[in-house]
């Protein structure tokens, strides 16, 4: 019996959320993007540290206010400035601008375009309400609270974030290692000559690593390995012996060359082997010594999509980001027949498009064999087929997802 996709995604998120994280290493700010945090990151300040102004206008009193609707303007505040000093009679306003210090006891700063100014006094045209445009102090940031919390990935905008409170390094999970290797004796690197007329190029490997480069592996790269299972169980013991993960593509199927599967029992411990998926049937998880195994299918297609729906989300967990954010799928209708046969989910590559009423459809990008690059290439979603489902018919609703920027 098959594992279904779903049985086979919680036995790997399972597994992987027992291992143990990575080690802890402090980086300077501008090496972490991307990066994950191993500790909460507590504010040593308040953002905004001061009350300051929203707008450049007058800074006013409310009993002022009420007094008089035009007042004279005693002084100036400029960003920068220290105010300790501040003289501001009762009876004026301030002339403020943006981002300099609000002084004790103003009550509002109102907008330049709210007034109308002579050489002497400032006449306020517009009902002024309490707080109006005071940024308060900690409004953004409270000093000691916990600004980004552990087990999260540092984007531009939290980067930017920690910025603003001074905070020029971090503590990190070290990048995750993972070690990969091609099996097939037709195998040549994309940069040597083809061997001979039945040799075609290492696409897998290559992919792999650009895969990995974008989810911040550090990568232990074992080249091509001949389909020879005394080679293929030395490269997987090399591997275990390096790596947190180790990724194989190729000989995981049923062919009388197809070691790696019994290389992997032989060696260590496999929780599953096949899923009812398409493509990416043949695909062993499993564990060597400490470290945890996934041999893909050779197939380009089928690689990249059991690396994207499975190898992706255990990556994250190996790697310390928590809580795993969810896929967004959702349902569209197809603008084309989908060929599909009951047994099996399929992961169809398909382009989500808005139609000519304005309404989000999607379509195959045309066939789907798990050699067929090109349609994969053409492709901004995956369309997801029930097992159960049987072939789909023009305008009937499916389920899609959009795929997420590892596949850009
Ligand atoms: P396998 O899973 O080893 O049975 O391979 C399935 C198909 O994928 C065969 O046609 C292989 O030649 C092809 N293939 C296997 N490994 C790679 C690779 N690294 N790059 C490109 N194609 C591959
Ligand atoms: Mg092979």
């Amino acid at each position: 019996m098959l594992l279904t996709f779903e049985q086979a995604k919680q036995n790997i998120l399972q597994t992987s959320s027992t291992a143990t994280l990575p080690e802890h290493e402090t980086v300077s700010l501008t090496e972490a993007l991307d990066r994950i945090t191993a500790a909460p990151i507590i504010s040593p300040i308040n953002v905004p540290r001061f009350d300051n102004s929203a707008m450049d206008g007058y800074a006013v009193r409310l009993a002022d206010i009420e007094q008089s609707r035009t007042l004279p303007v005693s002084n100036a505040v400029f960003a920068g400035d220290d105010i300790s000093n501040l003289n501001w009679p009762i009876g004026s306003c301030l002339r403020i601008m943006t981002g300099a210090p609000v002084p004790d006891g103003a009550d509002a700063v109102v907008m330049q375009e709210h007034t109308q100014a002579t050489e002497q006094s400032v006449t306020f045209l517009k009902e002024i309400k309490a707080g109006d445009n005071i940024r308060r102090i900690g409004e953004d940031v409270k000093k000691d609270a916990i600004t980004v919390a552990k087990g999260q990935r540092l984007s531009i905008p939290a980067l930017s974030t920690l910025a603003t409170l001074g905070i020029h390094q971090v503590s990190v999970f070290r990048k995750l290692k993972v070690a990969i290797f091609s099996t097939g004796n037709e195998l040549t690197s994309i940069d040597k000559p083809l061997s001979n007329s039945s040799a075609i190029y290492d696409s897998n490997g290559f992919t792999l690593k650009l895969l990995l480069t974008k989810l911040n592996c550090q990568i232990v790269d074992l080249g091509i390995i001949p389909d020879n299972p005394n080679l293929i169980k030395q490269a997987l013991i090399t591997a275990s012996k390096q790596a947190d993960l180790i990724i194989t593509s190729g000989g995981v199927s049923v062919g009388d060359a197809d070691y790696t599967k019994t290389a992997l029992e032989a060696l260590g411990k496999i929780n599953f082997w096949k899923i009812a998926m398409k493509p990416g049937k043949p695909f062993a998880f499993g564990k060597i010594g400490n470290a945890l195994f996934c041999g893909l299918p050779g197939n380009p297609v089928s690689t990249m999509v059991t690396f994207y729906q499975l190898v992706q989300p255990l990556i994250s967990i190996l790697s310390g980001l928590e809580p795993l954010t969810m896929d967004l799928t959702f349902q569209v209708r197809t603008a084309t027949d989908l060929k599909k046969s009951v047994g099996r989910m399929d992961f169809q590559r398909g382009i989500l498009q808005v139609n000519a009423n304005g309404e989000l459809e999607v379509m195959s990008t045309g066939q789907q064999g798990s050699h067929i690059t090109q349609t994969f290439n053409k492709a901004n979603c995956f369309i997801l087929l029930e097992q159960e489902r049987d072939k789909v018919t023009k305008g009937e609703f499916v389920t899609v997802s959009l795929f997420s920027a590892l596949l850009k």
